[in-house]
């Protein structure tokens, strides 16, 4: 198939520049060889992460001019509430600072008691971390397949449908708080969810009378792999595929920095629960401000309403979905393995398999990431081990189902001369992968260790006097 070029060109630039390896691998040890700590201006292409790092468009820019600076009743509000009636078919929409800040305002409400579960495909963290935040407990149940990396599967989003209803028939309906379904399922590698998979979700959560939350970050991107994935949907557009996912949810909450396309925002969708609507307006207000702005100004609204449209734009999905893949499928000629078939968002390197000879206990996702940046100045991200963390009780490393380096991909940000600078970096090191070392720790965070740890390469002598302060960015 002959890929077609970006739907767009280029208006305006942004000058980058690689510093010498030396000057890498020095930013490296003193970011403690941890990413996180390096300053952006000391990398080169950043693929850390695709959330609030797309471009936006003229229209987006042009848009935000005629943002208000209304507090209450808002008119740039009514452009996102009116985007949201019409492509998701909700009637309540109330907007937040970002996905988080949908997440802490709503989930008070679904949660009854301590001790209740909240089933899904897989959770993001900061879900997560919301969940346990209102003493409830977060399970996965996504399908087997999906830890399978070379295991070609559609949709490897979906949840295990039988599991869900016998973890529902096992620990009663009254101790399941709700169901969240993550399109696309990020921690499972931006992998989608069918529509027949939604939809059976649906039916189970209607048959024990149980609310169905939908994470939506990558909705959009959710949407375009029905399209070319799944039967009977070959001519349906993007927008209808969308309002029918929608159908078969409660509520959504939204990190809108993916696929809305802006660098800071977030949405709460409300299907036609006008109770639920009042509770959590009455939480939104002291956590995120009034209802009709939720952390936003009027311009990032403006931005946002356009962003939702711009990101169902299904030439625009062909183009970012095609990068995506066209990463993946270099990688895959060049023998670098990684999970298949590429997600939404990000290409996932199988870094178990890449590096064989390190242990999950010394990181090998993190090593390979490090390496990474001093053969190309690209900067990726650890999906494995280091950021899975220690079991509470045990204090044990907890064991990761996959050793991941994440290649994520903004959203109209780079060209495929930038993939290719990565691909010929990672058949680079593949033919010096021997060498590459595991990491320990030097200084270790309690909680959420990922983003502030510091580490250093097994059997590197310690300098004397080595810095083990805790990272101050
Ligand atoms: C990013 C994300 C969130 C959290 O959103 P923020 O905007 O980063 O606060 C929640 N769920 C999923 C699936 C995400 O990708």
């Amino acid at each position: 198939m002959v890929r077609k070029a970006e739907p767009y060109r280029i208006k305006m630039v942004e000058t980058m520049r690689i510093i010498p390896r030396e000057a890498r691998e020095r930013a490296l040890q003193e970011a403690g060889y941890n990413p996180f700590a390096l300053k952006a201006e000391d990398v080169y292409i950043d693929l850390l992460t695709d959330s609030g790092t797309g471009a936006m468009s003229d229209h987006q820019w042009s848009a935000m001019l005629l943002g208000d600076e209304a507090y209450a009743g808002s008119k740039s509000f009514y452009k996102v509430k009116d985007a949201v009636a019409d492509i998701f078919k909700y009637e309540y929409t109330i907007p937040t600072h970002q996905g988080r800040g949908a997440e802490k305002v709503l989930f008070p409400h679904l949660i009854k008691h301590k001790g209740q579960y909240v089933l899904g495909n897989m959770h993001f963290d900061t879900t997560m971390a919301h969940i346990e935040l209102n003493g409830a407990v977060p399970i996965n149940l996504v399908i087997e397949d999906a830890f399978d990396t070379q295991k070609e599967h559609p949709f490897k989003g979906n949840f295990d449908l039988e599991k869900l209803e016998k973890f529902i028939q096992e620990k009663g309906k009254e101790e399941i708080a709700f169901i969240i379904i993550t399109v696309t399922c990020n921690s499972a590698g931006g992998q989608p969810v069918s529509m027949e998979n939604i939809r059976a979700v649906k039916q189970i959560a209607d048959k024990y009378g149980i609310f169905v939350n939908i994470d939506s970050a990558r909705f959009a991107e959710n949407a375009y792999f029905i399209k070319q994935r799944e039967k009977g949907y070959e001519r349906a557009t993007i927008k209808d595929i969308v309002t029918e996912m929608y159908s078969c949810g409660d509520s959504f909450t939204m990190s809108a920095k993916k696929d809305a396309i802006v660098n800071m925002g977030g949405i709460i969708g409300i299907k036609n629960n006008t109770e639920l609507f009042q509770a959590a307006s009455a939480t939104c207000v002291p956590m995120e401000g009034f209802v009709t702005y939720g952390g936003l100004s009027g311009r990032d609204m403006e931005a946002l309403a356009v962003g939702l449209y711009e990101g169902i734009d299904e030439e625009y999905l062909e183009s970012r979905i095609g990068q995506v893949e066209y990463l993946g499928d270099e990688l895959r000629k060049r023998g670098v393995p990684i999970q298949w078939p590429v997600g939404g968002h990000a290409v996932f390197v199988d870094a178990k398999r890449f590096l064989p000879h390190i242990p999950g206990d010394q990181f090998p996702a993190q090593a390979l990431t490090n390496e990474l940046y001093i053969e190309t100045g690209v900067r990726a991200v650890e999906v494995g081990s280091l950021l899975l963390g220690r079991d509470p009780d045990t204090g044990k490393q907890k064991v990761a189902g996959a050793e991941f380096m994440r290649l994520t991909i903004p959203r109209r940000v780079y060209t495929d001369r930038h993939m290719d600078v990565i691909v010929d970096g990672l058949a680079k090191i593949a033919e010096r992968r021997d060498q590459i070392k595991g990491l320990e720790f030097v200084y270790e965070p309690k909680v959420l260790r990922h983003f502030l740890c510091k580490l250093k390469p097994i059997g590197l002598d310690p300098k004397k006097g080595e810095d083990v302060s805790p990272m101050v960015p």
